[in-house]
Order: structure tokens, then sequence, then C-alpha cells
């Protein structure tokens, strides 16, 4: 690497599996592309969860990242079980980078794929939604998992949508939410989407309800150009289109903050052909070459983009993407890094070539619209209990304990109301929401009530798991009515 005045310094980890050898391979292309780089190299993933460190990442690598704020990293095994938390989803959320930016591109006629004409790019919330990680067990039959959406959260990832559909070029941003179910938390993420659409005009806009939206995705990819959605959905959704590309294995990503920005391959580790030399180094190659736009090196993240599709032009494919249809030699990764190489400084003759004057950094100010402060009422709570039995047993047992004012107005399993007047076949677990409200309508309900009754749950020999406060907001209600309700 050249380690000139001007060069960059960067964190590279080479990861588990596939990682090293297609990191080895990526950085003998920048290096023979004259990348001006600065590799700090840390260990992270498989090895250091086993020796105990249930984060994969050793502390004295945070020093690295925190210094050079650009990273380049493996792919990385989270071994089952165990304790081990996602080291991937650590280092998003430790550094901050709320945006997964996943493009997408079908390389037609040249690789084989399901359609010919794809070229999207998901632009994925990286730090809430369900991968906040915070589950639990409540009873014998029920496990939860909570799925957290932040007003700020909403609007740095749809902004960051719109800014990035507006430097590169792009005409239309997608949202995909499925806030005909969950009206609260996907419906927050729907409105900041209006909201923050209104201030670009010059892009078009529509919003897909996620399973639809998934389904074109995988029928009609070429109908999309940039998608902003949820952490879970965007998750599935940008492996759906790099595979409906032709391969998982040809995705770049690069996962960006306010501050630092980190760049890998949309796949994983590839246990299972780790150490053949067969896998293909084109997911990483494309996030470094995110990542020379990022740093400033344009010129560089050209000449190898290009020879790259080159390349791919030439028919040199690794195994994953090689047909006797289309492809003219299959190499492995070295022998694909070796094609790549030799074509430095041309350009494709067929595909378009791309051009990166000189780069900008991906990194973005988050700017957030402060939330005024709601007025804000108690006037009820929720209380989960762990409770086997008929709900008009529960019922009669719990409106027993009304009284303080606060009365038990509705419980229901699973969502499903099912107190009072539930029927007969709706099938019930252990865990019972039970609705309190104020039994005195437009009196708020104290902490203190919601103690008390807590207490007489517990003295009543019952097992309250959870509870949640209802809260009105401006007047409206902050919690959603059961199903059936
Ligand atoms: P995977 O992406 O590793 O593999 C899926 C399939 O695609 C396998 O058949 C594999 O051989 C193939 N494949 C993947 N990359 C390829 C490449 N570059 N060239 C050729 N073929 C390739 O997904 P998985 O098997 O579900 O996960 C394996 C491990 O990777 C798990 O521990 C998982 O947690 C981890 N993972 C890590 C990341 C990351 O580090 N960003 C992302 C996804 C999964």
């Amino acid at each position: 690497m050249s380690a000139s005045r001007n060069s960059v310094p960067v964190t590279i980890a080479e990861g588990d599996g596939i990682g090293p050898e297609i990191m080895r391979a990526t950085l003998r292309v920048l290096e023979a592309a004259g990348a001006r780089l600065t590799p700090e190299p840390i260990e992270i993933g498989e090895r250091v969860y086993l020796r105990g460190q249930s984060s994969g990442i050793e502390p004295a690598a945070w020093d690295s990242l925190r210094r050079t704020k650009v990273f380049l990293k493996g792919p990385i095994t989270t071994p089952q079980g165990g304790g081990y938390k996602s080291l991937n989803v650590t280092v998003r959320k430790m550094l901050g980078l709320y945006a997964n930016v996943r493009p997408c591109v079908s390389y037609h006629p040249f690789v084989d794929s399901v359609h010919t004409t794809v070229d999207l790019v998901v632009v994925r919330e990286n730090e809430e939604d369900l991968y906040a990680g915070i589950e639990h067990r409540q009873s014998d039959e029920v496990y939860q998992c909570l799925k957290l959406v932040s007003r700020p959260g909403c609007e740095k990832i749809v902004r960051y949508a719109f800014e990035y559909a507006r430097t590169n070029g792009r005409r239309t941003v997608t949202c995909m939410t499925k806030d005909n179910i969950m009206k609260i938390t996907d419906g927050l993420f729907h409105k900041v989407f209006d909201e923050v659409a209104a201030e670009y005009p010059d892009i078009a806009t529509n919003h897909m309800i996620i399973d639809i939206g998934a389904a074109r995705v995988a029928t009609r990819p070429a109908d999309f150009d940039v998608i902003v959605t949820l952490n879970l959905y965007g998750d599935i959704l940008s492996d759906i289109a790099a595979e409906v590309t032709g391969s998982v294995g040809l995705g770049g990503s690069a996962n960006i903050g306010t501050q630092c920005a980190m760049f890998e391959a949309v796949h994983g580790s590839a246990p299972d052909i780790a150490g053949q030399g067969v896998a293909n180094p084109s997911g990483l190659l494309l996030g470094a070459v995110m990542m020379l736009v990022h740093i400033g090196q344009g010129d560089v993240a050209t000449r190898v983009h290009n020879a790259w599709l080159r390349a791919i032009e030439d028919g040199v494919h690794t195994g994953d993407i090689f047909s006797q249809k289309v492809s003219a030699l299959k190499v492995g990764t070295e022998g694909f890094a070796d094609a790549v190489i030799e074509r430095l400084g041309q350009e494709p003759t067929k595909l378009a070539p791309v051009r990166y004057a000189g780069g900008a950094p991906m990194t973005a100010a988050a700017r957030i619209t402060p939330v005024k402060p709601a007025s804000k009422e108690r006037v009820g709570v929720d209380v989960f209990l762990h409770w086997r039995g008929d709900p008009g047993t529960l019922g009669a047992q719990l409106s027993s304990l009304d009284g303080d004012g606060v009365k038990l107005t509705m419980i229901s399993n699973r969502g499903v109301k099912v107190w009072p007047e539930g029927i007969p076949e709706t099938f019930c677990t252990d865990h019972w929401r039970c609705r309190f409200e104020s039994a005195y309508p437009g009196r708020p309900v104290t902490v203190m009530q919601v103690l008390s009754l807590i207490m007489r749950i517990g003295n009543a020999g019952l097992d309250p798991v959870k509870t949640e406060h209802l809260f009105l907001f401006d007047g409206k209600p902050g919690y959603s009515l059961g199903q059936g309700q």
C-alpha cells in the first residue's frame, strides 16, 4: 500500500471463514491500483469470541477505529448460542453507523441473473427496530423481542436516503413499512418519510407495504431505484436484491455514521467454502470501492471498479457466478484478483464504465428536527401476567381487584381480545395482557395507583411479568387497541 504523506489510515479486520482470503485479494488489488492507504490491522470475530470476549472485539481495537474512523471489515462468524453478541450489530451501534447502503446491480449478459436490468440501492436503518436485541422470556410459553423505533432514528435514515438519491443522481425513493399492522412504530417511519419527502420535491416518492414490496423486488427489481426501510426489512430485502442480480457474493455494503464509516461485503463468512480459495472477493472489493470514494480517492475507486467491470465482462468468473452459457474462464479468489489487476487502466466496453470524480465522504451530519415535548397524561396500565386458565376466570379474579381509581377494561392474549366477550375459538397461551384504565374518564392515573395495583395483583397470588403504562400524548392514545376491541 502506498504510504505517502497523503495516505489515509484505515482500520482493517480480515474476519472469519472466507474473510482472510477475500481480504488478501482485495488489498492486493487496492495496492496495485495505487490506493493511498495506511492499513491498521485489528483482530475481531471468532478467535476473539473464543478467547472469552463475548463482544468479539478487544477494547484496544476500538482505539484504532475511533482514531481512523474508516473500517474495512471482512465477514464475521457469530458463534451460535453461548451469549455471544453479533459483532456486526455491536460495531454498527457503538460507532453510530445508522445507515446501511447496499447497491445491487445486475451485469447482464455477463453474469447470469434472474433479472437483467437491476440497479437499485437499499438504504437500511441500522441501529433500531428488532435489532436493539432486547429480548426476554416471560412465561413457560412466551418470549418477546422489543421493536424500538425513534423519531430521530427515522428522520436520520430517511434524510440520508434522500441526500444519497440527490448526490448520486437517483430519481425515486420508495419507503417500505408494515404500517397497516404496526401502526405506531412503522406508522412513525412512514409519517417521517412523508414529512422529509416534502423537502425534496426534485425526487419522486412512493410507499409500499413491505410484503408486496419484497415480492416486487424479487420479481420486478428494475422498477426500483432507492429503497429506504427499517432494519429487519432492509436486511432481508438487500439479500433478495443481491441474489436476483446473480450472487450474494457480488454485493458491497457501506455502514455510515456522522463520523465513522465501515465497508464490507453483504454476505457472511461462508464457512462451507472457507479455506478452498474459491470465494468471490467482489463483494468486499466493491465495498472497498465505496471506501475509496468516501476517503476522497475517487480516481483509484474509478480505476478499480472499471477494471473489475472489465474482468466480469471478459467472462473471468469465480464459481458462484460461473455459467457455461456466459463465462469464459473459471478462476479462484486469487485468480480473480489477478484478472482485475491485469485490467487496471482499462474500462468495460459493453457495460457502462463508472466515474467517481474526487470522491466525497459518505458520512453525513444527521440533521434532526427537535421533537416538541407533548403534554403527556397517564391514563392506565397494561399488566402482563404469566397465568394458565380460561379468560373468564381471570377476568372475574382481576375485576375483584378494581379500586383506587383503576378498573379492568380488557384482557387480550397475544394481542387478541379475550375478555370481556371473547370467542372460544381463540387459542390462548400462558401470557395475558390485562388492561386497567382510569375508573373516572378524564382523570389521570398516578404511578402510585399503578404500584398499588401491582401489589394487589401480587398479593392475590398472581404473577405479573411486565407492565406498560398507557399515555395520551397531546390527547391522543400512545398505545394500540386489542385486536377485536
Ligand atoms: P453466507 O453469506 O456466509 O453464505 C450463504 C451462501 O452464499 C453460502 O452458500 C456461501 O458459500 C455463499 N457465499 C457467500 N459469500 C460468498 C462469496 N464471497 N463467494 C462465493 N459464495 C459465497 O451466510 P450464512 O451461511 O448464513 O452465514 C455464515 C456466517 O456468516 C454466520 O455466522 C453469520 O452470522 C455470518 N454473517 C456475517 C455477516 C457479516 O459479517 N456482515 C453477514 C451475514 C452473515
